[in-house]
């Protein structure tokens, strides 16, 4: 593979040791295996309340819930923005999760970082290069989302716009890259666990839901990432899938199949 290598802070050349990024007690990116988990969307401080407790119950460390939704048409749910980061603080607080959301924008961010443990650059924003700038002026964590029809090569040089900023604490996401195959939502790409490992330090985090859109395929392609050797998954779960206010309900496991995923992968890797 020809790979230009025009990033350097974010290339295993640079830096050869993995980089771990310590959040409270959680590290991502060393020995132990970290899940996210929740909704596609915070809903509602019931919503949010409920998939936390059972989120933290099941053993996974991270909430997930986007308050800022990008949607691909503008008459869709766009997320209930700055209070979801309210109800979903509160939320990881009360169970002793940390949390993940969304930011979209450059404005948004110390708002987003006041409220969130991690932020989290969306596939449609991955070479948002304004956003990933301002993501680089802060400390906190970053998981960096794939564009869905990006190259390693590309994905490496955004990570690189927040780590020539001055933030180092970034994780890459492979959620699914946009193929010829309409079975699936997205064609989640499990080489590039491997590839980005051996191109880079930084920890890699596998997003079954984004990556097959089916919620029958989220189980296997998490067992799958975990053997390629993941540092992590985030993965989408709701309480009623049927009525959740994104179409990602299509692609949630109900809180059961979570719980089970998650006793499945115990055996698999260490949790925290
Ligand atoms: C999400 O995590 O809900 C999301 C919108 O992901 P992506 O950017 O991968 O589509
Ligand atoms: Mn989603």
């Amino acid at each position: 593979v020809k790979i230009s290598k025009s990033y350097k802070l974010a290339s295993r050349d640079f830096h050869p040791d993995s980089t771990v990024i310590k959040i409270k007690d959680v590290e991502i990116g060393g020995d132990q295996l970290v899940i996210m988990g929740g909704p596609c969307a915070v809903e509602s401080p019931e919503q949010i309340d409920e998939i936390a407790r059972l989120v933290k119950a099941s053993g996974a460390q991270v909430l997930r819930g986007g308050a800022f939704k990008p949607r691909t048409g503008p008459y869709s749910f766009q997320g209930v923005g700055v209070e979801g980061l309210v109800m979903m603080a509160e939320a990881g607080k009360k169970h002793g999760v940390l949390t993940i959301t969304e930011v979209m924008t450059p404005e948004y961010v110390d708002v987003c970082a006041e409220y969130a443990d991690i932020l989290q650059v969306g596939t449609r924003n991955m070479q948002n290069f304004d956003l990933l700038r301002k993501l680089g002026t802060i400390q906190t964590p970053v998981l960096l989302k794939r564009g869905f029809s990006s190259t390693y090569d590309e994905f490496l040089n955004a990570a690189e716009y927040i780590l020539a900023g001055g933030n180092p604490n970034v994780m890459l996401c492979e959620r699914g890259i946009r193929t010829f195959e309409s079975y699936t939502r997205n064609t989640l790409d499990l080489a590039a666990i491997p590839v980005l490992q051996s191109l880079s330090h930084l920890p890699v985090i596998s997003d079954p839901s984004h990556g097959t859109g089916r919620r029958e395929l989220v189980e296997p392609m998490s067992k799958a990432s975990v053997a390629a050797g993941a540092n992590g998954l985030i993965v989408e779960m709701h309480t009623d899938p049927d009525n959740s206010m994104t179409g990602d309900g299509v692609q949630s496991l109900f809180p059961d199949q979570f719980a089970r995923l998650m006793q499945d992968l115990e055996k698999l890797a260490p949790l925290c």
